[in-house]
C-alpha cells in the first residue's frame, strides 16, 4: 500500500521535532502536525521562558552583592512589562527557528490538530486525511489542577507567562519542580510568596539532605513555606468570611489581571493559616495529552493516568504507532524526550533496534540555590546496598564575602562493595552546570578513588567533590 508519508508526527515539541528532523535526514518523507505553537512546552511555556525568568529574578541580589565588592550601585526595581515584551520576542524567534529547522529538513508542517483514524491514518482539523507507514505520537502533557471544588479559582504554570502584571502576593500549591522553581523565581522578582506543600518535605524523591537544604534556603530568603499543609477552604475575595480568624488579613490585594483573570482569593490552610492572595498557582503535577486523539479507537493501549503504554523501543500496542516524551510518562524531561525520539528513528529508520536507557539521568531544579542531581539518593542507595556517604556543606567564598548566609552542599553516595559513585547531589549556584559534568563520570562508572585521583580546580565550590577524604557515615 502506498502511504502519503513514511512518518507522520503528531506534536511539534522537543520529541516530535527531533524525530521528524532525524527521520527526514534518513530520506524518509515526513509530515508533522501541531495545533498550537511550534516548540511545545519546553520552548513556549516551560524550560526556556522559565529559565529566562530564573535569570531575571537572580539579578535582584546583584546590587547588594556588588556593593560588598566595592561597586557603588543602587538597588534596582524589576519591571515585568519590558521583560515580558522581550521574552515574547525571544519565544517568537525560537518558534521561527523550530519551523525553519523543520522546513529545511524537508518536513511538511501541518498547522492543525491531528487525531488517529486508524493504525495508518491521521485526520487533520483542516478536514484532510493523511496516511503514513509509521505514526509517532509526541503530544506532551499539560498542567493538571487538583480535583477540588476551588481548583477553578487558581491558575496553572502556563498562565504565569501571560501575566499582565506581577501579582503582589501568590500562594503556590505543591512541592515539586514547578512549585519550588516558581516560588523562588517570583520571590526574586519581588512577589510575596507563600507555599503550601501537603507532605513533610518539598521535592519528594530527591536526596533528603539536599531537599532539606533547599527548603531551608527558600525559607531563609523569605518564602513563607508551610509543610504538611493543604488548602482547606478557598473563596473569591468578595465571598471571604467577614472576620478572618488567625490574625489580621494580609494587605488587600490589588484587583488585576495578575491573577490570570481569576481575581484575588481568600484561602484557609489545613494548618489554620488564613490569608488573602492576589492569585493562587496550582503546581500539582502534569497529565499526558492523550485524550481525544482517537488512541483507544485505533487500538492503542493506555497506561496509568492516561499515559500511552510503550515498550523499550517506544512502540505502542499498535505496531505502526509509536510514542515518545511526556505523553508516555516515563521520565518527563525534555532531553529524555529527545533521546527517546532519536532511539525511535534509529530503530525504525536506521535499521538498528535501539532501546532507551532511562538510568542515571542528570537533572536540575532551578530553585535558588539550584539543586543538581544524578543517580541514587542516599535513601534509595541505602535500601539497595551498603554505602558510604561523603558530604560537606559550607558557605561559598563569593556570597560569604558579600555577607550572605547561603550554604552549599556537595554530596557523593558510594557503594561499599564496588566503590562506584552511585549518586551525586549538589545544592549550589550553578549546580545544574556542575551536575552535567559529574554525570559523565558517574555514567562511565567512576569510583570514589577515580574522583580522588582527579586534581582539584582551586578555588571553586566543586573542588570539594574530589577532596572529601573520610565518609561522614556508613550505612
Ligand atoms: P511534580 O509531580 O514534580 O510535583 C507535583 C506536586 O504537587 C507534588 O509536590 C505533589 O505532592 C503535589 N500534589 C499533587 N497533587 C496534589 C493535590 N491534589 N493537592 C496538593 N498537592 C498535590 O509535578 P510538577 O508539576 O512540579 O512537574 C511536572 C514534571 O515536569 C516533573 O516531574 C518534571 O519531570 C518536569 N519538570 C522538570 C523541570 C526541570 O527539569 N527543572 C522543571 C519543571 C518541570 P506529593 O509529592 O505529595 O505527591
Amino acid at each position: 500500500m502506498a502511504f502519503d508519508y513514511d512518518l507522520f508526527v503528531i506534536g511539534g515539541g522537543s520529541g516530535g521535532v527531533r524525530a521528524a528532523r532525524m527521520a527526514a535526514a534518513t530520506g524518509a518523507s515526513v509530515g508533522l502536525a501541531e495545533d498550537s505553537r511550534m516548540g511545545g512546552t519546553c520552548v513556549i511555556r516551560g524550560c526556556v521562558p522559565k529559565k529566562l525568568m530564573v535569570f531575571a529574578s537572580g539579578y535582584g541580589e546583584t546590587p547588594a552583592d556588588a556593593r560588598a565588592y566595592g561597586w557603588d550601585i543602587p538597588d534596582g526595581v524589576f519591571d515585568w512589562q519590558p521583560f515580558r515584551t522581550r521574552l515574547n520576542t525571544e519565544l517568537d524567534r525560537l518558534e521561527g527557528v523550530y519551523r525553519q529547522l523543520l522546513s529545511t529538513s524537508g518536513v511538511t508542517i501541518h498547522d492543525a490538530r491531528a487525531t488517529l483514524d486508524d493504525a495508518h491514518a491521521v485526520r487533520l482539523s483542516t478536514g484532510e486525511v493523511v496516511t503514513a507507514r509509521h505514526i509517532l505520537v509526541a503530544t506532551g502533557g499539560r498542567p493538571e489542577r487538583p480535583d477540588s471544588p476551588w481548583a477553578h479559582l487558581g491558575i496553572v504554570s502556563d498562565d504565569i507567562f501571560q501575566f499582565d502584571r506581577l501579582p503582589a502576593s501568590i500562594l503556590i500549591v505543591g512541592g515539586g519542580y514547578i512549585a519550588c522553581e516558581f516560588a523562588c523565581i517570583l520571590h526574586g522578582l519581588g512577589v510575596r510568596v507563600t507555599q503550601f506543600y501537603r507532605g513533610a518535605q518539598i521535592l519528594r524523591g530527591f536526596d533528603d539532605e539536599a531537599r532539606g537544604l533547599v527548603s531551608e534556603a527558600m525559607r531563609a530568603r523569605g518564602i513563607d513555606l508551610h509543610l504538611g499543609t493543604d488548602i482547606l477552604d478557598m473563596r473569591p475575595a468578595a465571598d471571604r468570611p467577614d472576620r478572618i480568624g488567625m490574625g489580621a488579613p494580609e494587605q488587600e490585594p490589588a484587583p488585576a489581571l495578575a491573577s490570570g483573570g481569576k481575581g484575588p482569593v481568600w484561602v484557609k490552610g489545613s494548618n489554620g493559616h488564613e490569608a488573602m492572595f492576589d492569585t493562587v498557582l496550582f503546581a500539582t503535577g502534569r497529565a499526558p495529552n492523550s485524550r481525544g486523539l482517537g488512541l483507544e479507537a485505533a487500538g492503542v493501549t493506555l497506561g496509568r493516568g492516561g499515559t500511552i503504554a510503550v515498550d523499550a523501543y517506544s512502540q505502542t500496542s499498535v505496531p505502526s504507532i509509536y510514542a515518545v516524551g511526556d505523553v508516555t510518562g516515563r521520565v518527563n524531561l525534555t532531553p529524555v524526550a529527545i533521546r527517546e525520539a532519536a532511539a525511535f528513528v534509529e530503530t525504525v529508520f536506521g535499521g538498528t533496534p535501539t532501546p532507551v536507557d532511562h538510568s542515571l539521568i542528570p537533572s536540575a531544579v532551578f530553585t535558588q540555590p539550584e539543586l543538581g542531581t544524578v543517580g541514587l539518593s542516599e535513601e534509595a542507595a541505602r535500601a539497595q546496598e551498603p554505602i558510604e556517604v561523603y558530604c560537606t556543606s559550607f558557605r561559598p567564598m563569593q556570597t560569604a564575602f558579600a555577607g550572605r548566609p547561603d550554604r552549599v552542599l556537595m554530596k557523593l553516595v558510594v557503594s561499599q562493595a564496588s566503590r562506584k559513585v552511585l549518586g551525586c547531589h549538589i545544592v549550589a549556584p550553578g549546580a545544574g552546570e556542575m551536575i552535567q559534568l559529574a554525570g559523565i563520570a558517574i555514567r562511565m562508572g567512576a569510583t570514589k578513588e577515580d574522583f580522588d585521583r582527579t586534581v582539584a580546580v582551586h578555588p571553586t565550590m566543586s573542588e570539594e567533590l574530589v577532596t572529601m577524604r573520610a565518609p561522614v557515615r556508613k550505612a
